[in-house]
């Protein structure tokens, strides 16, 4: 989206900030990364000389992406490095590679054209997709190719990022993980593509070495000319062309107030989240992969609120991942989290996770099909491998598990049956498992929410998932940009639920946290608060903002916010009066962070 406010001078582009800061500088217009390869007809007695020159490129290719990989590993650590992970697997694909050779041989053609189709076929698959992760994983085997192909071509990549002189601002249709890994981190200061979203990995790897990106800006590389001076956020998802000397002073004192707060921020790591009136706040982080432990504690999560194990699902797939699989990877996190707890999420595959090869057919509304512990129960034998491993698991750690989309008690006490049917089994074998593993339940259906009395009768503890507790109590899918607006976490009527849920659980003396990104959010977390929840799961990143937000304020002032707020009659009204409020107790860029 593109606007221009006179008063700026500037040509302003909207997109969506997935790595914070503020960079200021001249753009690099990328071109297209576009693999070209002409087929070229081999002649038959030479046809073992370009399969041999292929598999030579690929071993080349896998070299590169190795260094990558240990070179990331060491820079922003194992999370990051995955992506070149996933790259190996590209490389190690058999079917890929085999493919490719029967081409080579079969139609006896060059190298760079049947790789080039092969992989096209492929990431045409990755892009039917519907999960948005695994269609990001398409562009792992389109940067794959480019890496393969100027090997065999012997041309330099379309633009070495690592060789730049000068401060840039890269704009680019899109940016593949590898590019990001191995620019020049001293002369690249910014990245704005035309494509791409929070979940790319590219945006992963940029938010990890901190350098500001803003992606989804779908006209960057049409609007922008190398050498425009450009302004961009990466927090507002923001980037301004040429704007002018009265905006660029506003710019320098935004970049110099995140420089000092990034240093506060910093200084929190191991202070405790305690309020001014003396309330300890438990702050944990939710995370999809184990690796995700190394920067849950770098934020200074005490321990994991969420794990959601449906990734493990996700990764290996098409295979499933069998028992092993699963008590290794619920060790490695137990492990990694002590002294602390971790909450493991049974699967939650299904709505906008799905995945064909356990879901079956495609349901024509798959957010109210079946997922979450309907799978779970439908499916006992996927169900049963998991629990299995996490009782397992357990001996080794601090370990709870909770049950997702959980809509009624006979579906709990189901799960609890055969929860405690495989504890005997396990016992039966001689196998070591946890004797008492707490049980919590995912309130996130409006319905579970108005039973929250009588299902803290049946289990330990509660964990609000509030994003789809909005999207089912609001009827906005979370995912449609055109209803978007419609999506308020701070909705009368999604108080209402929290403030049940909350009283249910105090009466009945269960644990109760919050983790969705309500959670992160320092407006909704003070809502929280001042409705007696002292527990709060994010996304790691979010922890430090949302530490200083907490001993900033006291539990007395966040519970008058909320009476107050109960009163008033809109989500934007009642956003509008905690937001004052903040602001006349904390520096502003506390009660909105930049
Ligand atoms: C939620 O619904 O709030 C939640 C935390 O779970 P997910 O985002 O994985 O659906
Ligand atoms: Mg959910």
């Amino acid at each position: 989206m593109i606007a221009r406010r006179p008063e700026d001078g500037g040509e302003r582009l909207r997109g969506i900030g997935v790595s914070p800061g503020v960079a200021v500088g001249r753009a690099l217009v990328l071109e297209g990364a576009k693999v070209d390869a002409v087929r070229i007809d081999v002649d038959p007695s030479l046809t073992s000389r370009e399969i041999a020159r292929f598999q030579r490129a690929v071993r080349s290719a896998w070299r590169q992406i190795r260094r990558l990989r240990d070179q990331v590993r060491a820079e922003a650590g194992d999370a990051c490095a995955r992506v070149f992970q996933a790259q190996i697997f590209v490389l190690k694909d058999r079917a890929l590679l085999k493919e490719t050779v029967g081409l080579i041989r079969r139609e006896r053609v060059n190298a760079e054209w049947a790789f080039h189709s092969v992989v096209g076929r492929h990431a045409e698959a990755f892009a039917q997709l519907e999960d948005a992760d695994l269609r990001e994983r398409g562009t792992d085997i389109e940067d794959v190719e480019i890496r393969v192909q100027s090997i065999l071509t012997g041309s330099r990549r379309r633009h070495d990022l690592a060789d730049l002189a000068d401060d840039v601002i890269v704009v680019s249709a899109a940016l593949a993980p590898s590019d990001v890994a191995s620019l020049n981190r001293a002369h690249v200061i910014g990245l704005a593509t035309d494509g791409g979203g929070p979940t790319s990995h590219a945006a992963i790897i940029a938010s990890a070495l901190g350098v500001p990106a803003v992606a989804g800006l779908r006209e960057a590389t049409a609007r922008l000319r190398t050498g425009d001076l450009v302004v961009l956020d990466g927090a507002d998802g923001l980037v301004v062309r040429n704007p002018s000397d009265a905006e660029m002073g506003r710019w320098a004192e935004r970049r110099m107030r995140l420089a000092q707060r990034a240093l506060d921020l910093a200084r929190l790591r191991d202070e405790p989240a305690m309020t001014q009136d003396g309330v300890r706040i438990a702050l944990l982080a939710n995370i999809e992969l184990p690796e995700e432990m190394q920067a849950a504690r770098r934020h200074g999560a005490e321990g994991v609120g969420l794990y959601r194990s449906e990734f493990l699902y996700l990764r290996s797939a098409p295979e499933l991942p069998d028992e092993e699989q699963h008590y290794q990877a619920y060790r490695d996190l137990a492990e990694k989290a002590l002294p602390h707890e971790v909450v493991i999420r049974t699967l939650d595959l299904g709505g906008e996770k799905c995945l064909g090869s356990i879901m079956g057919r495609r349901e024509a509304s798959p957010v109210l099909g079946l997922r979450g512990i309907r799978l779970g129960l439908r499916r006992p034998d996927l169900f049963r491998v998991q629990l299995r491993a996490i009782l397992r698991a357990a001996v080794h750690g601090k370990v709870r598990i909770m049950f997702p989309m959980v809509s009624g008690l006979s579906e709990v006490r189901q799960a609890i049956a055969i929860l405690d049917g495989l504890r005997d089994d396990l016992r039966r074998e001689g196998i070591p498992c946890a004797q008492e593993v707490p049980v919590g339940v995912m309130i996130e259906v409006p319905g579970a929410a108005l039973i929250a009395d009588r299902l803290a009768r049946e289990v330990d503890f509660f964990s609000i998932g509030t994003n789809d507790l909005i999207q089912y109590a609001l009827a906005v899918d979370r995912g449609t940009e055109s209803v978007s607006y419609l999506y308020e976490p701070l909705h009368p009527a999604i108080l209402d639920l929290l403030r049940r849920v909350a009283d249910a659980a105090h009466r009945l003396g269960r644990r109760l946290s919050v983790c969705g990104e309500m959670a992160g959010d320092p407006v909704s977390a003070v809502a929280l608060i001042g409705l007696g929840i002292t527990e709060l799961s994010m996304s790691p990143a979010a922890i430090p903002a949302i530490k200083q937000v907490i001993r900033g304020v006291t539990v007395r002032a966040a519970r008058s916010m909320i009476d107050e707020a109960l009163r008033l009659d809109t989500g934007a009204a009642i956003e509008d009066l905690i937001r004052r409020r903040l602001l006349s107790l904390l520096p502003a860029e506390y009660a909105c962070p930049i």
